[in-house]
């Protein structure tokens, strides 16, 4: 099958084509068809598999260019994944007359507030600047026809259903919806139907399941020794863009200093970064310019970004459905890639709910042993950004991440990621234990969405 067979208009079908898009992918496949018919979908997919296309090319091709409402409103849980969705849509309509726009807090409401007023086609929003633009009368949801709630199972666990919900009564009832997540526990579903109509549920792919392009692997570690064990895999092991998951924005904030101490440079995001700064951040990480983002779970949803070699989940993820999103950020469009997941004594209920989710025994491979130690911290901190070279006030040289040596004395790599994909294992330990089976599982967590965590 190829996207000619969906009757997409020849605009359309040129900006697939210069997108590099042969073949549908198999939500794409069976979604598309539907959306076309006028059908409302409920849709779940691995993360990574093309559930953007999936609705935007359908909308695309059935809204008339031109309005001055938005006749498609696409809500999303962050600034990060609204921009890139934008940023998706701009790419497939390049040859049409659409016009769409992001909206987003941590930044001025100004320019979108024009962008608003001047009369775009396609809205992608976040939900609590979208309120604000409505209470201000700024923008009008009356036009809307297509409503798509993208990575809702976040959207529910991050507290935004009321938001949505205030939102949704701004829409005429008349409308297509699509709703897509990358995980579907039951209550998703029931959501879903609330807000749809006879919506048709597409599984591509067995719920909750992880890519299969991604090698996972635990290592069981104390909790002191997770550190120590970080820097060993950044400096060991064939790592070339990896993202450290950590569980609270203290921790990524400590975890990128200690790295940085380590002479390993890392970027940030999470919460307690401003719009922009979570923006530069991911810019260097997306552009080999820092090899290391140490991120929260604000990271671990549907962000795009090309050829991340290793996931590192330096916490296990108390929330399972978070184990298969923030490794979705690797093996990404067919490309492999490697989790690991260090697990301390009292997280072991989390790695067992995790197991219990993905429907597998997850292999644990042996920490090296004994642990290299740490090396003596380097006297400069090298913040994402800052210069490199001969500084006075510092009192010496300030090494980049490319010239920097590790404690062990060599050299930091500072690889851009590769373009043609990467051999990566692990660690040069074979996995042992592998196999094991996990019992002990309590229902309590799994399936289970708790409101308003913030990252
Ligand atoms: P998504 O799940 O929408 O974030 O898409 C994941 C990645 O797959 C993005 O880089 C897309 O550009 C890419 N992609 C989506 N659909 C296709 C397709 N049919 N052929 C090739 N790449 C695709």
């Amino acid at each position: 099958m190829n996207f000619s067979d969906f009757k997409l208009n020849p605009e359309l079908l040129k900006g697939l084509v210069a997108m590099g898009y042969a073949t549908p992918t198999p939500i794409q496949e069976k979604t598309i068809p539907l959306l076309l018919q006028g059908k409302d979908v409920i849709g779940c997919a691995q993360t990574g598999t093309g559930k953007t296309a999936a609705f935007a090319l359908p909308i695309l091709q059935m809204l008339t260019p031109g309005g001055t409402k938005p006749q498609a409103l696409i809500i999303t849980p962050t600034r990060e994944l609204a921009e890139q969705i934008d940023v998706a849509i701009k790419d497939y309509s390049r040859f049409m007359r659409i016009k769409s726009a992001a909206v987003y807090g941590g930044v001025k409401s100004g320019p979108q507030e024009m962008a608003l007023r001047r009369g775009i086609d396609i809205l992608v929003a976040t939900p609590g600047r979208l309120l604000d633009h409505l209470r201000n009368g700024v923008v009008s949801l009356k036009g809307v026809k297509f409503l798509v709630l993208d990575e809702a199972d976040r959207m529910l666990d991050m507290g935004f259903m009321p938001d949505i919900k205030r939102i949704v009564a701004h829409i005429p009832t008349e409308r297509q919806t699509l709703l897509y997540s990358a995980t579907m526990p039951p209550e998703m579903e029931k959501l879903g139907r609330s807000f749809s109509h006879n919506a048709e549920l597409i599984l591509a792919g067995p719920r909750n399941t992880t890519a299969r392009s991604v090698r996972q692997v635990v290592y069981k570690v104390e909790k002191t020794e997770k550190l120590r064990l970080l820097v060993h895999v950044l400096n060991h092991s064939d790592t070339g863009s990896t993202i450290v998951f950590s569980r609270t924005r203290h921790g990524a904030e400590r975890i990128a200093k200690q790295l940085s101490r380590q002479g390993i440079e890392a970027a940030r995001i999470h919460a307690d970064r401003s719009q922009a700064q979570r923006l530069a951040a991911l810019d260097n990480f997306r552009h080999g310019r820092c090899q290391v983002l140490v991120a929260t779970d604000i990271a671990a949803r549907g962000l795009d970004i090309e050829n991340v070699t290793h996931v590192i989940n330096y916490d296990t993820p108390t929330h399972a459905e978070d184990y298969v999103h923030r490794i979705g950020r690797t093996g990404r469009a067919a490309a492999t890639g490697d989790a690991l997941t260090f697990t301390s004594v009292e997280e072991d209920k989390y790695l067992k709910s995790i197991e219990k989710l993905i429907g597998k025994p997850l292999p644990i491979t042996p920490k090296p042993s004994p642990l290299p130690e740490l090396a003596a911290p380097l006297p400069v901190k090298l913040p994402v950004g800052s210069k490199t070279g001969y500084s006075p006030a510092k009192g010496g040289f300030i090494p980049s991440a490319a010239n920097a040596k590790n404690p062990n004395g060599n050299s930091y790599k500072a690889k851009r990621p590769s373009q043609s994909g990467h051999s990566a294992r692990p660690l040069t330990q074979t996995p042992s234990g592998a196999g094991k089976k996990s019992g002990g599982y309590t229902p309590a967590r799994a399936g289970q969405y708790k409101p308003q965590r913030s990252h």
